[in-house]
């Protein structure tokens, strides 16, 4: 049978533009569709959204800390709507060169939304478009909680385009949207109070990060009010109040749920063609990311396995490669870096001392915490917080964990001694870049027994 195309991918974010370029670029006949505009959640309504207002509301910090080494800081102001009107042409950017980059290798790009018909069609309104394979790339969206009133509260998208900064907002939820979002408003100078059910925010990540996180975000002034559920969102005269399970209330102007997201699988199809989801949605797919349809395929955050954009655009070009460069190539999980852009800064890659331990290792782990230098002369009373999980058999470095300026960037480098099994010996023989907080991960010494 003659299909229309080779590739035809519903949803142009990152793993979708990726994959299908990829496949371009070995000659195949490409599509992709989209309903919104290319670019996708990180680039329109994520990373790098988020990033721009991290960088923008930081520079109070760096105002601050400018008196102490000599400068005299006139008053400061934030005009937030500069701000979003910066970030909204830098995207308008993006979103161009995004389309170029379809265009160039010959991705014909399909306006509207789509839906599986059959194995190998696609509808988009009234027109039906076929392919001898379909990705599935249509990512996933915020959820908010099951309370009364929770459509008064906004959800990351609309806290990235707020017009006006509150006075006084509340973040509900404590995982990467959570702690992003409260440090760009604390620091850009509003109220805030984060609100969360577990003791500690950010679960899943290594314990005494979470302490230090905890601790450094109640020192900026966010306050944090853990262990407690929801009851319900109302109006008010001035703002907004959200009522707690214990019945405590908190006054704002902005909610911002941040409790997490779910895949983008409705109405697309997917029952009608048999491919078969989870029960929260997630298109299910085998290390190749083919779902039980043999012509679909699905990647990206639609499978909820790792919801990075990096992992998203590595599973997207696997599938491309494997299928139109017959180089087969599957993702691995491992070692995979990730970063919250909180103040202060979190970067992280390996395991915790709590998930090494529970994976069977046992562990030797290093920690160091000190003030950065650039804390010195401003006065600044924030430590960096550093920790190596380490296998006490194979000397083996399973986890590098760091709170503090710059983690992001210095964990990605790290990243690759942990793909390439580096040891605690090999650590300690590079030699250290001085003077930088880097070079505290090639110099402790002291291991304690795990916690
Ligand atoms: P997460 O899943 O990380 O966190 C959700 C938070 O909401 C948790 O603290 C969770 O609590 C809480 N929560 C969930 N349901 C409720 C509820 N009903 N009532 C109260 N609290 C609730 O989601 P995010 O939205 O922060 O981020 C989604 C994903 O996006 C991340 O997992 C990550 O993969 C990706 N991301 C990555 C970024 C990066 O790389 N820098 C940045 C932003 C997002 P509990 O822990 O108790 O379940």
């Amino acid at each position: 049978m003659a299909f229309d195309f080779d590739l035809l991918t519903i949803g142009a974010g990152s793993g979708g533009v990726a994959g299908t370029r990829r496949a371009a670029s070995y000659g195949a006949r490409t599509a992709i569709i989209e309903d919104v505009r290319v670019g996708g959640t990180c680039v329109l309504r994520g990373c790098v959204p988020k990033k721009l207002l991290v960088y923008g509301a930081g520079y109070a910090e760096a105002f601050e800390d400018a008196v102490g080494f000599g400068w005299t800081v006139g008053e400061t102001r934030l005009d937030w709507g500069k701000l979003v009107a910066a970030k909204d042409k830098e995207l308008d950017r993006l979103h161009d060169i995004y389309i170029g980059m379809l265009e160039k290798p010959g991705v014909k790009i399909i306006d509207g939304r789509g839906v599986l018909v059959d194995a190998h069609t696609v509808a988009v309104g009234d027109q039906r478009f076929t392919a001898e394979r379909i990705m599935i790339a249509t990512g996933g969206h915020a959820i908010r909680p099951d309370i009364p009133g929770a459509e008064l509260g906004v959800i990351s998208d609309h806290a990235l385009d707020l017009t006006a900064l509150p006075k006084r907002a509340i973040v509900v939820g404590a995982g990467y949207i959570a702690v992003e979002f409260a440090g760009i408003f604390r620091s850009a100078g509003v109220d805030v109070t984060m609100v969360y059910r577990g003791d500690l925010p950010l679960r899943g990540f290594d314990g005494e990060v979470r302490e230090q996180m905890a601790a450094a975000m109640a020192a900026r002034g966010v306050a944090m009010r853990g262990g407690v559920g929801l009851k319900r969102l109302a109006k008010t005269a001035d703002g907004l109040r959200l009522t707690l399970a214990d019945d405590t209330a908190l006054d704002g102007d902005v909610v911002l749920f941040a409790t997490g997201r779910k895949p983008n699988s409705q109405g697309l199809g997917l029952e009608a063609v048999g491919v078969k989801t989870n029960a929260d949605g997630a298109v299910l797919v085998d290390a190749w990311s083919r779902t039980n349809v043999p012509s679909i395929y699905a990647v990206g955050d639609v499978t909820d396995r790792l919801n990075l954009t990096p992992i998203a655009i590595a599973e997207a070009r696997a599938f491309a490669e494997t299928t139109f460069n017959n180089n087969p190539m599957t993702v691995g999980y491992d070692n995979v870096p990730t970063a919250v852009f909180g103040r202060p800064e979190i970067g992280v890659v390996g395991l915790s001392e709590e998930d090494a331990i529970k994976a069977g290792h046992a562990v030797d782990v290093y920690t160091t915490r000190f003030r950065p230098m650039r804390n010195v002369i401003s006065g600044r009373d924030e430590r960096t917080f550093l920790k190596i999980v380490v296998d006490s058999q194979s000397d083996i470095v399973l986890g590098c964990h760091m709170v503090g300026p710059d983690a992001a960037e210095i964990v990605q480098g790290l990243a690759v001694a942990l793909v390439c099994g580096a040891t605690k010996a090999q650590f300690d023989r590079t030699i250290g870049l001085h003077p930088s907080a880097a070079e505290e991960f090639v110099t402790m010494r002291d291991k304690r027994p795990p916690r």
